[in-house]
């Protein structure tokens, strides 16, 4: 299943009476977890977690708990599996068992390890995915042919072609009617290529896209773009020579390859807004207990964290403050459980509390900055 807005309501809308839902997102990407078993490590963390959250979880009868187990071992079933990872960089897992209520959304982009036990299913992250993802238009070009192809979430949502017959020139004739010929054969590529041009922009009234991929020949690309609208030209993501006729396969790698870097871009753009922040002196966090901090504080507006960042900490029961140190909680005095890695923990309460999360990759800025950050509402 994909990821929609109708999907998120109906995963919000569930409760059970009975036990509660077991939610876990697991970064599945193939381009970094080459082998299915370089997740096992991954896995078996969030189930630990996930057993602790549910001694945790107060209050919960036999039935209950063993819901839980049940869905832990259900989610480990199901990546153990084998899950096809050709487009499938993220899951989201739902499960409560003692209602017989599962569901899996796989996404075409990475998400963070996860693991929610909780009345009802966890969709922050599910919606933070649906925020920010973009759309992608590729408008492919010759003299001849144009086509237009519209992605969201890595998938094809649609797909356009339109074919120009030249005109043909069965006899010989004079050079007089070769030039004659030529001249109305440029007339015709220039009214295909409006035609292109119109026809991009009708699909952009419809699908409203981010960033448009505008493959053509090197000899067609100047006229091509200066017959876009200019909305489509300032959406221009890329420019590349994708011949017209590439198989869809070369096309969605091709997108995919423009939109990670798009993404790199936008991730660099608020590690340097992080770091103005820092030079200035106010409105921003950086290294893990100043981020952690804010966070308990609620003042993060954006958090930012170097992919695969990890570090233990410390979790209060009572009041769910984080930090670094153990084991009395310094606001409620409470005695706090030790966590594995409090930098998940940390995203889960961002996202809690409806910050927006990056996860930045290899960003050499956010690595010096100690690896995490927050920009500060106030
Ligand atoms: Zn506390």
């Amino acid at each position: 299943m994909t990821i929609t807005e109708a999907v998120i309501r109906d995963l919000a809308g569930f409760t059970s009476e009975r036990a509660p839902v077991t939610s876990c997102y697991l970064d599945v990407d193939g381009r970094r977890y080459i082998r299915a078993q370089d997740l096992d490590p991954h896995l078996d963390d969030l189930l630990r977690r996930g057993r602790r959250r549910m001694t945790d979880t107060n209050g919960h009868d036999r039935a209950a708990l063993a819901s839980v187990e049940s869905d832990l071992r259900r989610i480990s079933d199901f990546v153990r599996g084998g899950i096809d990872r050709s487009s499938t960089r993220g899951l989201a897992m739902f499960s409560c068992s003692v209602e017989g209520f599962w569901q899996v959304v796989e996404l075409a982009v990475p998400v963070p390890n996860v693991i929610v036990v909780n009345a009802t299913p966890h969709i922050r992250v599910l919606e933070s995915v649906v925020d920010q993802y973009l759309r992608f238009a590729v408008l492919l070009v010759d003299k001849q042919r144009a086509r237009i192809f519209v992605f969201e979430q890595g998938q094809l949502i649609d797909k356009q072609e339109h074919f120009d017959a030249l005109p043909r020139h069965d006899d010989d004739g004079g050079q007089m009617d070769r030039d004659h010929l030529a001249g109305h054969t440029n007339a015709v590529a220039a009214h295909h290529l409006r035609w292109a041009a119109q026809a991009a922009f009708a699909v952009y009234q419809e699908q409203a896209f981010d960033h448009l991929i505008l493959g053509t020949p090197d000899t067609l690309g100047r006229e091509m773009e200066k017959e876009l609208h200019p909305w489509l030209r300032e959406r221009i993501a890329a420019r590349l020579s994708i011949p017209v006729a590439a198989r869809d396969v070369e096309i969605v790698e091709a997108a995919l390859e423009v939109e990670a870097g798009v993404e790199r871009a936008r991730e660099a753009a608020l590690v340097e807004r992080l770091r103005q922040a820092v030079g200035a002196g106010t409105g921003a966090a950086v290294g893990l207990a100043d981020v952690l901090a804010a966070l308990v504080a609620r003042r993060v507006e954006t958090l930012l964290v170097s992919e695969g960042y990890e570090a233990p900490g410390w979790r209060c029961r009572g009041c769910r403050y984080v930090g670094l140190r153990g084991r009395g909680c310094p606001v409620c005095t409470t005695e706090m459980d030790q966590v594995d890695d409090v930098v998940e923990e940390a995203v889960e309460d961002a996202l809690n509390q409806s910050c927006r999360l990056a996860i930045c990759r290899g960003n050499a800025d956010l690595d010096v900055l100690g690896r995490i950050g927050a920009v500060l509402r106030f």
